[in-house]
């Protein structure tokens, strides 16, 4: 078991994390997660995809918040201005985005049961152990944390990737229209401007950079977790979006790396 803060809750959590993000990668290596264009009928149930993230997602708000609410540093500042930026990340992540998802009126469900399911296990972890971290086992829960150099740092690049992440989130939400959602249409488009025109992975990408600057701004075992599972599922299927597009669209743009840009 990882030795980590001295707590054995908190150290076993932590040693499940781990062990959840090394299955994951061997995993993805064989499979797509099914949900949205990899959606597959073999995995059992599925949801609509608006239902499918709100539910995944929601522990990573309640665990969070439960947690934080117990913890003996909580009206420090560090752990205060982590609340603002949870809340700010999942009233996106957990409600806005699935609420202005664009899914074709009447069409059958897209994201697996199966992935919520799995979801609950991370979505909890990464709620608890990140809150759990901040209000009661980081070294510095002061203003000095504030300005230290490596949360002014993992702050700037967690809200700039944030940014491009949101824009490109908007780009290919808006690629289908509100009519053509009306009619029950499902197309896919090519996407265009911002990130786009150097990766075709845009949101991907911005995410695990937003996701790089939260460990660094964090400075803890939650933010490594989330930085970790979160390359395990988006790098894998980075790939596979990409081969999908350069099959659909014979015209797709040849100088569009995968995921990182001018690299990969
Ligand atoms: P996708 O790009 O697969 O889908 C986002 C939405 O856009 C879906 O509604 C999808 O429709 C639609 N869409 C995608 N491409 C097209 C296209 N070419 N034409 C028309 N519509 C399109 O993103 P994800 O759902 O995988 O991810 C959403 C957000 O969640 C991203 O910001 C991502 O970074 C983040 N994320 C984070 C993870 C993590 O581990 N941290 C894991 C997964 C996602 P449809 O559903 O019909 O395909």
């Amino acid at each position: 078991m990882l030795t980590l803060s001295g707590d054995p809750t908190y150290d076993l959590l932590a040693t499940l994390a781990l062990a959840i993000v090394v299955i994951t990668t061997v995993a993805a290596l064989f499979m797509q997660t099914p949900y949205g264009r990899f959606a597959d009928s073999k995995w059992g149930v599925s949801l609509d995809s608006r239902l499918g993230w709100f539910l995944m997602e929601l522990p990573a708000s309640i665990t969070f918040l439960v947690t934080f609410s117990f913890g003996p540093h909580r009206f420090e500042p560090y752990p205060l201005v982590l609340l603002f930026v949870w809340c700010c990340h999942y009233a996106n992540r957990g409600f806005l985005m699935p609420l202005f998802m664009r899914v074709p009126k009447g069409q059958k469900g897209s994201f697996s049961l199966m992935v919520v399911t799995i979801g609950w296990v991370v979505t909890s972890l990464h709620g608890y152990l990140n809150a759990r971290w901040a209000t009661t086992f980081h070294a510095d829960t002061s203003v000095g944390w504030l300005t230290d150099p490596r949360f002014v740092v993992g702050a700037i690049t967690y809200y700039v990737a944030m940014g491009f992440n949101l824009h490109a989130d908007h780009v290919l939400r808006t690629l289908r229209t509100k009519d053509e959602i009306a009619r029950g249409e499902r197309h896919y488009r090519m996407p265009r401007g911002g990130l786009f025109e150097y990766v075709t992975n845009a949101s991907y990408f911005a995410e695990l950079v937003a996701w790089s600057g939260f460990a660094l701004m964090t400075w803890s075992p939650g933010g490594l977790f989330i930085l970790g599972i979160s390359l395990a599922n988006l790098v894998p299927r980075a790939i596979a979006t990409h081969r999908w597009y350069r099959e659909k669209f014979p015209d797709y743009p040849t100088q569009r790396k995968i995921l990182v840009p001018f690299v990969w």
